[in-house]
């Protein structure tokens, strides 16, 4: 209970700073961006080019990481509609599809009709995305991904969203959602927290089962409304 009064007042922290600070950021690195991309001039040596290239993926990361956070600081608008996820998670897989190709992952989907809750549409986007987004990343080789729809027999909807990827100890299935928690060479480690704390926004519940070598199932049950 201790740990958890701690954790939340760090995050709030971290919200507050986030917030004030990150636009402030931005702005000098996009200035700096731009600088760079003018110095890149056809004439200089392959090394100074490279310098200029990998000084701008670097400002790129820096920028990518700020969005995550900016996601978690910002309540945004907080507002609940009454959503067909059916269709919201169409949109996503349409969205994720290129990704999921330049990967060699491919998306196998089952989505009922008449699948109705309430949500904040970007929200739920962005949750949705967080998690086919891992589930692509899980398979450094390529494979599946399932992702199903369906209306539960009592009263919710079921998203499951299934790779057949790396997958998780239970140590590391629990240690989901936690901040900066990401075993990636790139990794954030807030797209967990951010997809936790949505779906809780919404009243849902997120399930994880995962084995080692085999792959990982999310699954996010959502209270149905008619
Ligand atoms: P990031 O993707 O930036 O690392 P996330 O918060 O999205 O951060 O995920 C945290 C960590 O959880 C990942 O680094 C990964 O180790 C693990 N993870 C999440 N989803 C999956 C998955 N589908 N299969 C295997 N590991 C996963
Ligand atoms: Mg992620």
């Amino acid at each position: 209970m201790r740990l958890e009064i701690q954790e939340l007042g760090k995050l709030q922290v971290m919200r507050d700073i986030t917030s004030v600070f990150a636009h402030e950021i931005r702005n000098p690195m996009q200035v700096s961006r731009g600088f760079l991309q003018l110095l890149n001039d056809p004439d200089l040596s392959d090394k100074k080019k490279r310098y200029i290239e990998l000084s701008i993926e670097e400002l790129d990361r820096a920028d990518e990481i700020i969005s995550d956070l900016l996601i978690f600081a910002k309540p945004s608008n907080n507002r609940m509609n009454r959503i067909d996820i059916g269709a919201e998670l169409n949109r996503v897989l349409n969205i994720t599809k290129a990704y999921s190709i330049s990967l060699n992952v491919e998306m196998k989907y089952h989505i009922s009709n008449d699948c109705w809750a309430y949500a904040n549409p970007q929200k739920l986007r962005q949750c949705l995305i967080n998690i086919l987004k891992n589930a692509i990343e899980s398979m450094p080789n390529g494979g599946y991904v399932w992702v199903t729809c369906i209306r539960t027999g009592d009263g919710n909807i079921e998203i499951i969203i299934q790779d057949e990827g790396i997958g998780m100890s239970k140590e590391q299935v629990d240690r989901l959602g936690t901040p900066f928690y990401s075993l990636k060479e790139n990794g954030t480690g807030l797209g967990m927290m951010v997809s936790y704390q949505i779906i809780r926004s919404f009243k849902g519940q997120i399930k994880v089962t995962s084995e080692k070598e085999e792959g990982t199932a999310f699954c996010i049950l959502l209270p149905i409304v008619r």
